[in-house]
């Protein structure tokens, strides 16, 4: 009797220990726990044995049968509640995944971009890594010239061309290197804008960065002239700003255009009333443009007697700070979640 109770009890433990699922379960408190299970055909059996093994066995069963019903419970909710008492709800619903978005002045760049696509411009992107020659020689400024101050960059070591000359590369300064090799590539006519990141060895403040968008449109054609250019702005700032938008036009220099002019569109905050964006002016100064230099058609390979052509650039950064309301320019690049997740 009491072999056959202890190979039991050994019997249970060992399956107990091997439940994975809940058809095990059933399995074993059929077998072994049921009202006709083994446990209590043992525990029935007692009543057939004399008084003073029935009090000795008694007590020994029924401690065995607790212990293992004790096991087996603990089996079961384990089983049941997904092992650690952690109960999985497949009906509640899902965390949700935090999704991420365009960066502010991506954002811009889009609309830009969509803009003069429907101008019938190509949009072109070219290295930012850039040889000295056609970031400054074949724009109109060549080495020594005073603009070149102006656009102090990063200088990185020189490189060898095709020919093994030595190359002197530099961080681009503007996109506009990208007019020289458009225009080598695809000759005249040629309407193409050039979005991009330049860099400038600058002393970084609230309206400073070493890096910093821009874009660039040019358009090279027979019979280009200047009130086609002013047309263009004027197009492109009531898009940018809005419908009443006015466009000025004042003489700067720009070594790569003949005659040169900064654009200026009423303030879009104001409507050109004065405010402190506009620095109470009622204008904003945005673009420089120009009709391209001679010079510089002649880099592009393009025939200056034959071609003539207009080019202007905006500052994406700026055009995103103007937008968003934003005061310092280095939030743009500094990968702060708090600044970007309000885009
Ligand atoms: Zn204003």
């Amino acid at each position: 009797m009491k072999n056959r109770l202890q190979t039991l009890k050994n019997e249970i433990l060992e399956k107990i220990n091997e439940i994975k699922s809940e058809a095990d379960l059933k399995e074993i408190e059929l077998k072994y726990f049921s009202r006709k299970g083994e446990i209590n055909q043992i525990m029935h059996s007692l009543k057939d044995l004399d008084l003073e093994l029935r009090k000795e066995f008694g007590v020994l069963a029924n401690q065995t049968k607790k212990e293992l019903e004790e096991a087996f419970t603990k089996a079961k909710n384990s089983i049941l509640n997904n092992n650690d008492g952690e109960i999985l709800d497949v009906t509640l619903p899902g965390v949700n995944m935090k999704r991420g978005h365009l960066h502010p002045i991506t954002i811009i760049q889009k609309e830009v971009e969509d803009l003069f696509s429907s101008l019938g411009f190509s949009i072109i992107s070219g290295p930012e890594l850039e040889s000295d020659y056609f970031n400054f020689t074949a724009l109109n400024i060549p080495p020594f010239h005073p603009a070149r101050d102006m656009q102090d960059t990063f200088y990185v070591t020189s490189a060898k061309d095709d020919n093994q000359e030595e190359l002197d590369l530099v961080m681009r300064t503007h996109t506009s290197p990208v007019q020289i090799r458009a225009m080598r590539k695809f000759g005249a006519p040629l309407k193409a804008i050039i979005p991009g990141r330049c860099f400038r060895n600058e002393a970084t403040d609230a309206r400073h960065e070493h890096t910093f968008y821009q874009f660039e449109g040019l358009m090279v054609g027979e019979d280009i002239n200047f009130a086609n250019l002013k047309s263009l702005l004027e197009i492109v700032g009531k898009k940018i700003f809005g419908p009443n938008t006015k466009l000025r036009m004042r003489p700067k220099f720009y070594p790569f255009v003949e005659p040169g002019n900064n654009g200026e569109y009423t303030c879009f905050l104001c409507s050109g009333k004065g405010c402190k964006v506009c620095k109470q002016t009622g204008w904003l100064e945005i673009v420089g443009a120009g009709l391209i230099h001679p010079n510089v058609l002649r880099a592009g390979g393009i025939d200056p007697e034959k071609y003539s052509g207009l080019a202007f650039g905006f500052g994406l950064t700026r055009l995103a700070m103007l937008k968003y309301g934003v005061n310092d320019v280095r939030l743009f690049n500094s990968g702060d979640l708090k600044f970007l997740q309000q885009f």
